[in-house]
């Protein structure tokens, strides 16, 4: 089972602005391979044999929780089709700002939604300060898994709000937390995520875009880090399928590491089944 675990679309609505309004914050430096809609991502993930995909969607505002957390009961309830229900693993997103958020990551927990993705930039936050810690704490004891951009954003000014030294102190402070540390642990900050993340209790995955596919500290990461421990992801629609899995071909893994990172490992931490993702 191929498993993308770091993906994005955006309601039919607003996906050809959002799309439009995404890749000129970033001065065209990323090109999207699809429309943006969940449609368009699963006719691409049939194209390239992907078999599931996790959707990360990111509370920009803290009402935008409720939403969110409705469209991904939708989702995996068959709302949105039955292709959709089976292979999309959606994720809710909460604002760490939110003056709700406990009720709010209760409310996740309780709707059986796997997790909560968190994006620093756009939320506003920095990912190791105290309160961040509280809510991050949260939710390690409701077994929710988060899956957090980490590094530099293509969008953004350097600020190192979420790199990886942050990412080694949040498991520090809260072990036994499911934690994804998108782009390999911190997006063009790869040699920082080779010296504080490798072999750490930390999932990365692989969603390096093409900035990072030839950078030697990320196939580093790729060889070394837990094989257990990485999670094949395209950021799609901003990398296509094929760019992420010539990136893990790169590596020259094993065999089955290699299939434990395009599947396995995200199977087992999403306890994703042959039906869907609840089972
Ligand atoms: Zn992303």
């Amino acid at each position: 089972m191929i498993i993308d675990a770091h993906t994005h679309t955006f309601p039919e609505q607003i996906a050809k602005r959002a799309i439009e309004k995404l890749t000129a914050k970033t001065g065209h430096a990323i090109a999207p391979v699809s429309d943006g809609t969940v449609a368009g991502l699963l006719n691409t993930m049939r194209a390239a044999q992907v078999d599931r995909a996790v959707l990360c969607p990111v509370a920009t505002r803290p009402e935008q929780a409720e939403d969110i957390l409705t469209e991904a009961r939708a989702i995996r309830d068959g709302a949105r089709g039955e292709d959709a229900a089976r292979r999309l693993i959606p994720l809710a997103s909460v604002h760490p700002a939110d003056p709700k958020w406990a009720k709010r990551l209760q409310a996740v927990a309780d709707a059986d939604v796997r997790g909560v993705k968190l994006h620093p930039y756009y939320q506003e936050f920095v990912l190791d300060a105290p309160d961040t810690l509280a809510f991050l704490k949260r939710c390690r004891d409701l077994n929710l898994i988060v899956q957090c951009h980490c590094g530099y954003d293509i969008g953004f000014p350097r600020d190192p709000i979420c790199g990886p030294e942050r990412v080694a102190h949040v498991m520090r402070e809260i072990p036994g937390l499911r934690f994804i540390a998108a782009h390999l642990g911190g997006w063009l900050d790869w040699e920082a995520s080779a010296r504080h993340l490798l072999g750490k209790d930390v999932y990365l995955d692989t969603a390096v875009l093409r900035h990072g596919v030839d950078d030697p500290h990320a196939l580093r990461l790729l060889r070394e880090h837990g094989p257990d421990k990485l999670l094949f992801a395209t950021d799609a629609p901003w990398m296509s399928f094929d760019d992420g899995f010539a990136f893990i071909r790169a590596a020259g893994l094993p065999a089955d590491t290699e299939s434990a990172i395009l599947g396995g490992n995200a199977q087992r931490l999403f306890s994703i089944t042959e039906k869907g993702s609840i089972g």
